[in-house]
């Protein structure tokens, strides 16, 4: 053994590390076996590699996100009516004006979402009258936003709760006049094209301050008060509205990503 291990270290060991070397630096294989569906193999050379995106820095908007609002105005945003979105534009933020929600140009199906809000720093008003706003998705899906800081409301009312539907999995709320994120992952329904029934629920997961609150969770309609939600057929993509609710609510740094 020791007379081998002489010889082979050498001769032979250079060219089995440079074997061992050009085998771990293959890029890909093709004769692995395939992978349920039959496209392609196990580590296929021939799969496309995924599109590079350059991350945002911090939670700022990755290269091939849509900039929904980045302090500056209010550009993306209309009232429901198509007006033009009249919220105040204070300190790099967007403040809920009592002028009405507002809600994107675009419209999105599914998408990833990444919003920053603030309740005013002194608290006024009790239960759902407090830091009250909202984030419905396809103007329909709401994720609700209130200050919910020792706040006693109805659990399914609390900030980041399925509004009417399913409380967060935690409080994970910072307190009033602190900025606070979520970062929503939605996929839309789907609906029969020919009886209009619920072909798949809207899902969401949503982080709220880092922290997941809902994961992959269905909603059972699109968000109503004091009723049951119900699904109606709707088209494939809406808006992103914010909802006004009478409460001075700030929002900044918002992107969105279609998936
Ligand atoms: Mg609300």
């Amino acid at each position: 053994m020791k007379k081998f291990i002489q010889r082979t270290s050498l001769f032979a060991l250079p060219s089995l590390l440079a074997l061992v070397s050009a085998l771990s630096l293959q890029e890909g294989y093709d004769d692995t076996p395939f992978l349920p569906g039959g496209k392609w193999r196990v580590h296929d050379k021939s799969r496309p590699r995924p599109p590079l995106v350059t991350p945002g820095v911090g939670t700022g908007a990755p290269a091939d996100a849509i900039v929904l609002f980045d302090g500056s105005d209010l550009a993306e945003w209309k009232k429901g009516d198509g007006d033009d979105a009249e919220w105040k534009l204070v300190d790099g933020a967007m403040e809920v004006a009592r002028t009405g929600s507002i809600q994107t140009k675009r419209e999105f199906g599914d998408i990833q979402l990444h919003i920053e809000w603030r309740t005013p720093p002194e608290v006024q008003g009790v239960s759902q009258g407090r830091g009250n706003s909202g984030v419905f998705l396809m103007g329909k899906y709401e994720v609700q936003i209130l200050d919910s800081y020792k706040n006693e409301s109805y659990a399914d009312g609390q900030a980041a709760a399925m509004y009417g539907q399913t409380p967060p999995a935690v409080n994970a709320s910072r307190g009033p006049g602190e900025w606070q994120s979520y970062d929503i992952v939605f996929d839309a329904p789907r609906f029969e094209s020919e009886s209009g029934s619920l072909a798949s629920p809207a899902i969401v997961t949503v982080f709220h301050n880092g922290i997941v609150v809902h994961h992959a969770r269905a909603f059972i309609g699109a968000t109503s008060h004091r009723t049951v939600a119900e699904y109606k057929a709707h088209a494939n993509k809406g808006p992103i509205v914010l909802q006004d609710h009478g409460n001075p609510v700030r929002f900044r740094n918002i992107w969105v990503r279609e998936l």
